[in-house]
């Protein structure tokens, strides 16, 4: 197996020599299991685990799609994370709202939709704006084609609010508009799938792969002894391209910033440029550009409702997250206090 079949290319290169990681070598985190990490290298598929080293500079821990350095005599140890170049993230379930990294090196998400049932348009901004924020390329899959009676119809209105995007109508069912996908999913370029559940992701994955998700499951003992079932989260495709498939992309939440929510809402953002004030609303202003490209007809009243509602939601998120990191910072200010204080003891 070659690097570049991998996804390896020049940005990991330059910064693979530029650390000097001699006698290391780059391989590709496929799975994470309970702090064993299953990586693809040149050398072949094998099992790592982080050096202490690594764990003692408390660099954030790898996630499935990220680039590695890698020790190998006897045991593999990572001593390394190669930076990202793109990271896809959600807020972590429950109350807290710190961001958990989900993939690495993604470079184009296919966001799925399915034309008969589902075809909700706030959730699908949600999805752009988290892709945007990613830094990967979103592409809006319009799947079960077979089963709309004007499929150009929904994806027109699909393009209303996704201005920039390429929008592919499919059914994996019958095999239509399948090679559409090709050129996304060519040697070295790493895709991964987002959407609800039902829109036929895994129909769309077992097509790609040619295999059933049924057969990709391995089974593999843990500590007890007892079989888990798994399915592989990173697969190398026949076709070329790489496909990330993890536990935490089925479960994408929102968590957004400013920057994906602007490149969600290009549109708008465009009138936005014409406001009187910089930081214009956009609700109750003087001299809004956006109100009134709304009022001349230009812009949907929905898309401006939905970009408001967006943005309470961010605000929302970003106080409780603002809270959350200073209770972190007091837990860790204390547990400093207290490791002075029982340094000085001895
Ligand atoms: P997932 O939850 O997103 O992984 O969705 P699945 O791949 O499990 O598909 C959900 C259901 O939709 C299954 O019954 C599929 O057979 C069906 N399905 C998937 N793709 C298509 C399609 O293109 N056309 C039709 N008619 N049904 C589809
Ligand atoms: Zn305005």
């Amino acid at each position: 197996m070659y690097l570049t079949q991998l996804g390896w290319n020049n940005f990991f290169q330059n910064h693979f020599s530029s650390r000097q990681l001699l006698d290391l070598f780059p391989a590709r985190v496929s799975e994470e299991n309970r702090g064993f990490y299953r990586v693809l290298s040149e050398q072949g598929e094998f099992l790592a685990q982080l050096s202490g080293k690594f764990r003692f500079r408390a660099e954030t821990n790898p996630v499935v799609g990220d680039w590695v350095a890698v020790k190998r005599n006897g045991a593999a140890m990572i001593e390394a994370v190669l930076p990202r170049k793109t990271s896809l993230s959600r807020k972590t379930a429950g109350r807290r709202t710190d961001e958990q990294l989900i993939a690495a090196n993604v470079d184009t998400v296919f966001i799925v939709s399915s034309m008969n049932q589902d075809l909700n348009f706030r959730r699908l901004e949600r999805y752009l704006t988290i892709v945007w924020d990613s830094g990967a390329r979103p592409v809006i899959l319009l799947n079960k084609a077979d089963l709309a009676t004007d499929p150009y119809a929904v994806c027109a209105e699909v393009e209303s609010v996704a201005p920039g995007v390429s929008i592919h109508p499919l059914s994996a069912k019958t095999g239509e508009g399948m090679t559409e996908l090709h050129p996304y999913i060519s040697c070295g370029l790493t895709v991964a799938l987002i959407g609800s559940s039902g829109v036929g992701k895994s129909t769309i994955i077992n097509a790609l792969t040619g295999l059933s998700l049924e057969v990709q499951e391995v089974r593999e003992s843990d500590d007890s002894g007892s079989h888990t079932t798994t399915t592989r989260q990173m697969i190398v495709l026949n076709a070329g391209g790489i496909l990330i498939d993890t536990p935490g992309m089925r479960e994408l939440q929102l968590l957004e910033n400013e920057n994906g929510i602007s490149n969600a809402f290009a549109d708008l953002e465009s009138f936005a440029e014409n406001c009187k004030f910089r930081d214009c609303t956009h609700r109750n202003e003087p001299l809004c550009a956006v109100i009134a490209a709304v009022e001349s007809g230009l812009l949907s009243a929905d898309r401006l409702q939905s970009f408001h509602k967006l943005q309470a939601e961010l605000n929302f998120v970003r106080t409780k997250t603002d809270r959350f990191a200073a209770n972190a910072k007091k837990q860790r200010e204390k547990r400093a206090c207290k490791s002075v204080k029982s340094f000085k003891r001895t």
